[in-house]
């Protein structure tokens, strides 16, 4: 789960980093107020989960509430990266006199942490990564070893941290492990992490990117960071019905058991829309075990939901869930939703009891439903049905 930057600096907040708080509103009229609250000069922030904000003409500096009203409403009208900007965050207004970047992040392909710095900000750190290589800092970090003092110390050394913030940078790079640690996060970025007037220095921005698997059992708190008007509508609906789904952008409807064999579904669905005017697949969903006919009823609402969806591929084989169970889940699902289901339905069945699985389809002979018996001609099915 990515956290909007508001998020990311309670977060930093939490746990002792140095940042500003500032209030975060959704009409123009209450950043006006907040702007009077604080007073002087301050800062409207387009709050979306993407990058680049600032460039988009999503941050600006308002020396007034009434220039901070203004700056508001453009900004709640802009679009940015595609998304929709529904808050701004209101800062009192620090200017930076030097801007520095400073990341953790997981580093799955070597198994470890992976800290990233520069004291060269104030440009994006992509351009400094390519025009200045050198200035860009990777210190790997042994996980088990973490970050203590000495060595946030050395990260700060290698990062070139100047005298006078030197000291608060240690700290600060300690909190901020802190933070990647303690609250599961596979990536804490500060961009800017500034000097401010008086040698003070204190994370402008945040980007925190919370790992979702711990979020249920270690983490009940970090559901309030959900943002339901932000997330896509279907995905919500498969989140309520505890399904693991992942919309795309096809016409391809997917709903197999098991994320590896969902995974080659959407290759091979892919590869036979080549034949078939390019059709794509237009969605993950991943049934899992105990797919009964709620679920199954659960799933293709989801997907016959998605106005995208022309044709839907059923891929299971059976193993501990039997296709039996499968193909009466499809028949309880049909029935369960009625007109609702008006899509054409590929099903292909193999595994645990197929026989017994097929004869429930053949019997049930719905008008929507055409069983394939291999992966491949069932994928060219669904492809040719979506592209009718
Ligand atoms: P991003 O473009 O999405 O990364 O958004 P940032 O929060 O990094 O803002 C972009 C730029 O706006 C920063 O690099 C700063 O120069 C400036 N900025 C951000 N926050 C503040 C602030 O609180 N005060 C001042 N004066 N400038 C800010
Ligand atoms: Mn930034």
């Amino acid at each position: 789960m990515d956290l909007m930057e508001y998020q990311a600096k309670e977060l930093f907040a939490k746990h002792g980093v140095a940042t500003t708080l500032g209030v975060v509103v959704e009409t123009a009229e209450a950043a006006k107020a907040a702007a009077e609250q604080l007073g002087g000069v301050t800062v409207v922030k387009a709050q979306v989960k993407a990058g680049g904000r600032g460039k988009a003409g999503g941050v600006k500096l308002a020396k007034t509430p009434d220039e901070a009203f203004e700056h508001a409403t453009n900004i709640l009208n802009l679009t940015i990266k595609d998304l929709p900007v529904n808050r701004v965050l209101i800062t009192p207004a620090t200017p930076p006199e030097e801007e520095y970047y400073f990341s953790f992040l997981l580093d799955r392909a070597n198994r470890q942490y992976l800290c990233i710095a520069s004291v060269e900000g104030g440009v994006e750190i992509e351009e400094v990564a390519k025009t200045n290589p050198d200035a860009v800092k990777k210190i790997a970090i042994d996980p088990g070893a973490g970050v203590d003092a000495d060595k946030a110390r050395a990260i700060a050394t290698e990062a070139g941290f100047p005298e006078p913030v030197f000291e608060q940078a240690v700290e600060m790079i300690e909190k901020l492990y802190k933070v990647f640690v303690d609250e599961d996060a596979t990536l804490v970025e500060v961009n800017p992490l500034a000097r401010l007037a008086g040698d003070k220095l204190e994370a402008l921005d945040g980007k925190v990117s919370l790992d979702e698997n711990a979020s249920e059992v270690r983490h009940p708190d970090h559901e309030a960071f959900e943002i339901r008007d932000e997330a896509n509508p279907l995905e919500a609906k498969a989140k309520e019905f505890g399904l693991n789904y992942v919309k795309l952008d096809g016409a391809v409807g997917i709903c197999g058991n098991g994320a590896g064999l969902v995974m080659s579904t959407l290759d091979v669905v892919a590869y036979a829309g080549e034949n078939h005017g390019g059709v794509k697949p237009a969605n993950f969903l991943d049934i899992g075990g105990g797919a009964n006919a709620q679920v199954m009823a659960n799933s293709l609402d989801v997907i016959l939901n998605d106005p995208q969806v022309k044709s839907v591929f059923v891929n299971v084989f059976g193993g501990i869930t039997a296709c039996d169970e499968v193909a009466n889940g499809i028949k309880g699902a049909l029935e369960i939703l009625g007109d609702k289901a008006t899509k054409p339905l590929v099903v292909r069945l193999d595994g645990n009891n197929v026989e017994q699985g097929r004869a429930i389809l053949n019997e049930m002979n719905h008008p929507l439903v055409t069983q394939v018996d291999t992966m491949d001609g069932a994928a060219d099915k669904a492809a040719e049905l979506a592209n009718a």
